[in-house]
């Protein structure tokens, strides 16, 4: 290093970090996320000597490319998403102890008081012999997901076992989110938070087919007694369950919501 090296440098030095220290404290005070830029933040105050002598020349004409980081980093914000809650994680471990096949999807907010937030989507859930089918089904949130799993075992399989002496394989729905309010009222309903899914039939291992608008008052006494049992074992697991009973826009279906904060069973 020549005689006039070092202070040249110094007052590169005094320069680049002037500018760049404005420039970072600038991008942290507007910038939540900053935090995960931290280490090149760090880096680029605190440039090695000789690379702050080859940036200089880029530095005085304006074309500056270490920054370069802290610029991209509004950008990597808008595709951040913040880790699932504690309560969320929990959920999510509690349906994999369900042996669910399922999917966790990204929090969505669609206005109107609308949202899908610690959702998944579901493939498929554990029967005691093997995988449980579902069709039609949309993004259902992790409660309403573990509540499913646990009644389409406990309640459904069983029931079909024992009063109809073949296993389920299949559920079929009718969705489960949707954007919009209860029929008849202003209420949101819960398929507009993913809270609630409408099932619609049963398809057994031996090929039959139990559906709720033939069965539930047309039916086989057998199919009679398999859907009113697991319409009561609904009860015992939802928060809200509508039959036929209910209405008569309720004629094909049965709804089945959590955190509804009431008990309701018709
Ligand atoms: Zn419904």
């Amino acid at each position: 290093m020549g005689p006039r090296g070092p202070a040249t440098l110094l007052v590169a030095g005094a320069l680049l970090s002037t500018f760049l220290g404005g420039r970072v404290q600038a991008e942290e005070a507007d910038n939540p996320i900053f935090t995960i830029l931290g280490h090149s933040a760090h880096m680029v105050r605190r440039p090695a000597l000789p690379l702050l002598v080859a940036l200089l020349p880029a530095l005085l004409t304006g074309c500056v490319g270490a920054p370069e980081p802290a610029r991209r980093a509004p950008r990597m914000a808008t595709s951040w998403t913040p880790p699932a809650a504690p309560e969320g994680r929990a959920c999510l471990a509690g349906l994999s102890r369900t042996y669910a096949n399922f999917t966790p999807l990204p929090d969505q907010y669609y206005g109107a008081g609308c949202s899908a937030v610690g959702a998944v989507r579901l493939a498929a859930l554990r029967s005691d012999a093997g995988l449980l089918q579902l069709t039609n089904l949309g993004p259902v949130t992790c409660p309403l997901a573990s509540t499913l799993s646990g009644w389409a075992r406990f309640g459904v399989d069983r029931a079909a076992q024992q009063i109809l002496g073949s296993p389920l394989v299949r559920i079929e729905t009718m969705g489960s989110y949707a954007c919009r309010n209860v029929a008849g009222t202003n209420r949101l309903s819960g398929h507009a938070t993913a809270n609630a899914v409408d099932v619609s039939g049963f398809v057994l291992a031996d090929g039959r087919h139990i559906t709720v608008a033939q069965d539930w008052y047309g039916g086989s006494p057998q199919a009679r007694a398999f859907l009113a049992a697991v319409h009561g074992s609904a009860c015992r697991r939802f928060g809200t369950v509508l039959s036929p009973d209910y209405n008569a826009a309720h004629h094909d279906h049965f709804h089945l919501e959590v955190g509804a904060g009431r008990q309701l069973c018709r």
